[in-house]
């Protein structure tokens, strides 16, 4: 099946710090992220590029039809048990930890990956996919990276990651006219 997106960058403004795509291409830029982490042009392109790649890859979608099938397993189980619904919170939070962390952080790694290469075939410069994450980090104890990272989890592993694939996608940005 062929994608049809209908690319929408949208910003609302606000003093939260997030980003996320949603089904169809729409993409969220919180002016918070922007604003407070002063990001460079470079740095803001490796957000877009992140937040394009699950649009394009469709994980929310995936996130949804995995949350949802669970819930129907769930409500099987319930009925079929007359399980009171403290247990099937339970099953919820057995059900969070199998299947829901993995996929995340397969998803969240894909789109830095993909993310990367699309930046700098753009000609921005993938090392400011790092820099974000490190702006990030040093803005550890306020409200808002608490809250990005709850969509965005284990910054230190994705700082490992891109690193080790700058130079793979440099040869892109060096050949890449903007
Ligand atoms: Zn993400």
């Amino acid at each position: 099946m062929r994608l049809a997106l209908a690319w929408e960058v949208n910003v609302q403004v606000t003093r939260d710090m997030n980003a996320y795509a949603m089904p169809g291409g729409k993409i969220m830029v919180y002016s918070g992220l922007v604003e407070r982490l002063k990001l460079s042009d470079d740095e803001l392109a490796s957000v877009l590029g992140h937040e394009i790649a699950h649009a394009l890859r469709e994980h929310s979608r995936e996130r949804i039809s995995r949350a949802y099938a669970q819930q129907l397993a769930l409500a099987g189980v319930a009925a079929a048990t007359g399980v009171s619904s403290g247990v099937v919170d339970l099953a919820n939070m057995v059900a969070t930890v199998t299947f829901q962390l993995p996929s995340v952080g397969r998803q969240e790694s894909e789109a830095d990956l993909i993310g990367l290469e699309l930046m700098a075939r753009s000609g921005y410069d993938p090392n400011a996919s790092v820099s974000v994450w490190k702006k990030m980090m040093s803005t550890e104890g306020s409200r808002g990276p608490a809250e990005f990272l709850s969509t965005h989890p284990s910054p230190d592993t994705r700082i490992q990651q891109l690193e080790a694939n700058i130079p793979k996608v440099m040869p892109f940005y060096r050949g890449a006219k903007r």
